[in-house]
């Protein structure tokens, strides 16, 4: 397993890569996400990729080399783990940490700490962590792994790499709207059948994301629409994404979207809605996914 292995979160792992391909790796970070992220997962491979003897030239861990064999056995001389005790993580443990940051890594340049749930650590020992973070020993990473960073004293966050991490979940229904809105618009646009079906190929994956894909689809047509009737010109994409104070998530402008729905006309899109709302009821009723998004297209 490798940071290259690690799916969604794609722009935080390229600077992952980044950092242990160039080796500038900065003393600390916080890798923020809710539970459903394995954020200790992703700061082992991170870990790795870092001290990693043969590190890939993409900056991902060989995973072979005694090194990475180490990290992946939890046995690594020069990682060290702080976790809570009982409800929080104490002073003595942070103490304990700076004791081993005092002396020199053993096996290579580099002394790592992972703190889990380090939004559990007493103020003292945020106080405490601040002197380490203020004077790192050379070759000191530590990375701080947390559910709410808002919960670490300010100075403390103010010293570390900020990491949000996003559920596969938030990245997969993102990429989603994409993919309905590029394929609305091949539809819209009249192009032939193997051609929409290819566009939307990640949302047959399964049930959720097919649902998801007719979701964002319709919301995509009735921006079309309400593109056609905007007088003013003042529409923004903002606006017409529906998004409070969002920005336009679509791939196309406002202005683009007005142009296609010109170009298909009212009815097209009408029809569209309803095919939409008709693949819905029958993704409802369990029929296939890919029959039912196939179907709506063919409408
Ligand atoms: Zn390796």
């Amino acid at each position: 397993m490798s940071l290259r292995e690690i799916r969604g979160n794609t722009q935080i792992l390229q600077r992952m890569k980044e950092a242990a391909a160039t080796q500038v790796v900065s003393h600390a970070y916080i890798l923020e996400g809710d539970a459903s992220v394995d954020k200790l997962r992703l700061a082992r491979e991170f870990v790795k990729a870092v001290i990693c003897e043969h590190r890939q030239n993409d900056g991902t861990s060989c995973d072979l080399c005694v090194t990475c064999q180490k990290v992946d056995h939890d046995n690594h001389e020069d990682i060290f783990y702080v976790s809570a005790d009982g409800n929080s993580i104490k002073d003595e443990a942070i103490e304990e940490m700076q004791r081993r940051l005092a002396n020199r890594p053993n096996a290579g340049n580099r002394n790592i700490v992972i703190v889990e749930q380090a939004d559990t650590m007493t103020l003292r020992a945020q106080n405490r962590l601040l002197k380490t973070l203020e004077e790192p020993a050379p070759g000191t990473v530590i990375l701080l792994l947390s559910e709410n960073s808002e919960h670490l004293a300010q100075t403390v966050r103010s010293r570390c790499i900020l990491y949000r991490l996003h559920s596969l979940g938030t990245e997969l229904e993102e990429n989603i709207k994409i993919v309905a809105a590029e394929t609305g618009e091949q539809w819209l646009n009249g192009e032939p059948f193997y051609k929409l079906v290819k566009a939307m190929e990640p949302a047959l994956a399964d049930k959720t994301a097919a649902a998801e894909f007719l979701d964002a689809m319709e919301i995509w047509l009735r921006d079309c629409m309400i593109s056609l009737y905007d007088q003013s010109g003042a529409l923004t994409g903002g606006a017409i994404a529906g998004g409070a104070g969002g920005q336009n998530r679509w791939p196309q402008s406002a202005r683009e979207l007005k142009e296609i729905a010109r170009n298909c006309g009212k009815e097209s899109i009408y029809n569209a809605i309803e095919a939409c709302e008709e693949a819905r009821q029958d993704l409802e009723r369990n029929i296939n996914t890919g029959y039912a998004l196939k179907g709506m297209l063919l409408k």
